[in-house]
Order: C-alpha cells, then sequence, then structure tokens
C-alpha cells in the first residue's frame, strides 16, 4: 500500500496530516511506502528531513496524487470548499481519501466522490465508542482550541487573569465563564485556571457538572429542566426555542459579572444555538471579551463575525476560525496519532487493505464506496 500526504492548501492551514512519528510506526507494516509532498510539514515543524529519516519518500503533489493507494489530508476538498476542487480534479477511481470533510453541511461532497470511485472516510464521523476514540479528530481538535481560546481572550483582554496583590495595590482575578463544556469548554476551563481566573462554566448536559467541578471551575446553577439534554454519543440534543430563551433570560444575570465570556456550544450538523444575545452584551461591562468558538457554524452570540474581532456596545467579541490550525505542530501531532491509529485498523500487518463494513467504525466513516454512498446519515440528507 502506498499512502500519500500533500501539502494543505486550504487557506490558512498549516496543520500537516502524518508526522515523522506516525510514518516510521506505520512502516513497520510489511508493503507500506508512505510518500510526502515536498514542504508537507513545514509550518508545523516538521521539515522533510525528519520525514525522510523516518523512511518516506519526498515528491511533488502530482505525484502524491498519482501514485499513493491512499490519501490522507487534514482538510479535503469536502471541508476545504475555497480551493478544494484542485484536488477534487487529481483523485482517481479506486483511491481512498481520508480526511475532514464537513460531512453533514457538505454530503454532496460524497456524491462527487462516489461518482468519481473515490472511497471518502470523513474523520468527523467516526463514531464516538470507546474503542474509536484514539481516531477522533474532533475531540482532539477541540482540545487544543479550548486552550487557543483562552489565550486570545487573555491576549485581547485589558485584564490580568490571576489576583496579584502588589505596592501598587490588589488586582482582582478575572471571572471567566465557558458556556458549553464538551472536550474543548473542559480544556477551556482548566486553562483558564491555570491562569488564575475564577471560573464559572455551564453546560445543557447534566453530565457535566461533574466535570466542571473535577478541574476547579463552578458550575453555574440555572432553573431549567435538562434531564433530556443528553442524545447520543454524549453529543447534547437540540433545545427547543422556549428552552433557549429561558437560558438566555437566566443567563442575563450572569453574563453581568464576567470579564471573559468562552462560548463553545454545538449541536452536531445544526446550527449553533444563540446563548447570548445583542441585549445580553450590552448588559456585560464595558472591555469584557466574548471569544464565540461556535463562530463558523453561526456563531453562539447573535453579534460575531466569523473570522473577525469586532468591539460591540464596548464588548470585544472574538470569533476565531480554524483555532487548532494555529497551534500546528501539536495539532497536527495528534491529528498525525488519530490517523495511524484509524490506518492501523484499515491495514493489516501484512500491509492489505481492506474496508471491513462489519466494523462500525468502518460503517460509520466511509462516505462513498463503489459509486454509493453507503452512509446512512448523508444517504438522508442528500435525499
Ligand atoms: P460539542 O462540541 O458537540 O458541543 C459542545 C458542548 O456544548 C457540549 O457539551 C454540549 O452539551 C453543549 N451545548 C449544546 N447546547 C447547549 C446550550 N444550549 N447551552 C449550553 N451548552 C450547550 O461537544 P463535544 O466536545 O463533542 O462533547 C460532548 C460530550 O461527548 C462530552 O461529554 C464529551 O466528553 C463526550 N465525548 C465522548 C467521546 C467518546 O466517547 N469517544 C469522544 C468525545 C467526546
Amino acid at each position: 500500500v502506498i499512502i500519500g500526504v500533500p501539502k494543505e492548501i486550504c487557506p490558512g492551514e498549516q496543520r500537516v496530516a502524518l508526522t515523522p512519528a506516525n510514518v516510521s510506526a506505520l512502516l513497520k507494516k510489511q508493503g507500506v511506502e508512505i510518500i510526502i509532498e515536498r514542504g508537507a510539514g513545514d509550518i508545523a515543524g516538521y521539515p522533510d528531513s525528519a520525514y525522510e529519516a523516518a523512511g518516506s519518500k519526498l515528491v511533488d503533489r502530482d505525484e502524491v496524487f498519482s501514485s499513493a493507494q491512499v490519501v490522507l489530508q487534514v482538510q479535503t476538498p469536502g471541508s476545504n470548499i475555497k480551493n478544494g476542487d484542485e484536488d477534487l480534479t487529481k483523485l482517481k477511481e479506486g483511491q481512498i481519501l481520508i480526511g475532514m470533510t464537513d460531512p453533514l453541511a457538505n454530503p454532496q461532497f460524497a456524491q462527487s466522490l462516489a461518482e468519481k470511485k473515490v472511497s471518502g472516510l470523513a474523520l468527523e464521523l467516526v463514531p464516538r465508542i470507546t474503542r474509536a476514540q484514539a481516531m477522533d479528530v474532533l475531540s482532539s481538535m477541540a482540545m487544543i482550541a479550548g486552550y487557543k481560546c483562552v489565550l486570545l481572550a487573555a491576549t485581547e483582554s485589558a485584564r490580568m487573569f490571576p489576583m496579584n496583590m502588589t505596592a501598587a495595590g490588589t488586582m482582582k482575578p478575572a471571572r471567566v465563564l465557558i458556556m458549553g463544556v464538551g472536550v474543548a469548554g473542559l480544556q477551556a476551563c482548566a486553562t483558564a485556571k491555570r491562569l488564575g481566573a475564577v471560573v464559572e462554566a455551564y453546560d445543557v448536559r447534566p453530565a457535566a457538572r461533574e466535570q466542571i467541578l473535577s478541574v476547579g471551575a463552578k458550575p453555574v446553577e440555572l432553573d431549567l429542566d435538562t434531564g433530556e439534554a443528553e442524545g447520543t454519543g454524549g453529543y447534547a440534543k437540540a433545545q427547543g426555542e422556549d428552552f433557549l430563551k429561558r437560558q438566555r433570560e437566566l443567563m442575563t444575570e450572569v453574563v453581568k459579572e464576567m470579564d471573559v465570556i468562552i462560548t463553545t456550544a454545538a449541536i452536531p450538523g445544526a446550527k449553533s444555538p444563540i446563548l447570548v444575545t445583542e441585549d445580553m452584551v450590552k448588559a456585560m461591562k464595558p472591555g469584557s471579551i466574548i471569544v464565540d468558538m461556535a463562530a463558523e457554524r453561526g456563531g453562539n452570540c447573535d453579534l460575531t463575525e466569523s473570522g473577525k474581532t469586532v468591539v460591540k456596545h464596548g464588548v470585544t467579541i472574538i470569533g476565531p476560525e480554524n483555532v487548532p490550525s494555529t497551534v500546528a505542530f501539536h495539532a497536527s501531532q495528534m491529528f498525525g496519532k488519530n490517523m495511524e491509529n484509524l490506518l492501523n485498523l484499515l491495514i493489516d500487518d501484512e500491509g492489505k487493505l481492506q474496508l471491513d463494513f462489519e466494523d462500525e467504525i468502518v460503517a460509520e466513516t466511509v462516505i462513498s464506496h463503489e459509486g454509493d454512498v453507503p452512509q446512512p446519515r448523508l444517504r438522508d440528507l442528500l435525499g
């Protein structure tokens, strides 16, 4: 099997799909060869020399697409809507493409791959089961994003996060509120705590309470019935508009006290819920900061502009895009390890590659195969 890694071309993307450590590990299998586009890991801190030392061959982009049986990308043309079409034309019948495809927002991509008889694996669809945890890029990238968003807030804030008692007076610690405490939110809680802030957090899933406490943050208690908030795979279910309205009313009192708010609330495949309205922003203290991690999915704040930092009613609202890419070394390390684990499932020690649809991970993740779209959720979306 020849595995190929092209350099990422999505504007702003700094990660690489496989690191030299993953190359060494995968080359232990018989019959596996790995080709890497020259310069693919440069920005992330993995130079060509390290890939060569690990045993891969450096080639140009066209050779990756013409020789590799399996092509690995962080952003496939499915998620790279800006200039991904260039790659789509390079893919060939019988090839396997693995990467992020934004499957629920862009199900048509599965159809495009099917038409080319390319087998596509969408990393976003890796099921949330214990065995697949080591392949789950959404979790590993969310962890990195949660960390970085706190740093973005700290950099933008006119306050220090920790309490300080000095000869020039005492500075109170910053008060930070995290809304949505999944993987990203929990890491945001932990990071803000480490910086010395007083951290409070809120999530609709009752199970999040214990996790909030476990990182030393304080759960915000709202008088809301959240008994049914947890859906399958640990994801939150979409809440009705009545619930969200009541949540915002109760939250208005809480946000008034905060210096920094980080929102991370997401519902898979749906627009993000609005947690912070313009009226709530007006109620906040001037100089406060909001980092909206859901910016790319419509945002958790009414006033967020994706990819921009705006000041509204004296509050700075940051809507960052592709945050994991800004921590490219460690993001690539985790992404690459997730890829390596997935490839270990698909390729046996003798180097034989097989897509075994009896395996839940394969059945959920493969979005196109032999001209079809076998994934039931995507078939529904395509109608
Ligand atoms: P996510 O990115 O889908 O959403 C972020 C958070 O927003 C979630 O915790 C969600 O409950 C919350 N949210 C949604 N609507 C909200 C609202 N109206 N108000 C407040 N919060 C709201 O979540 P995630 O990071 O993918 O994690 C969700 C859960 O799944 C966590 O418990 C996580 O530990 C678990 N998980 C399990 C596995 C696994 O078993 N393999 C892998 C990853 C995550």
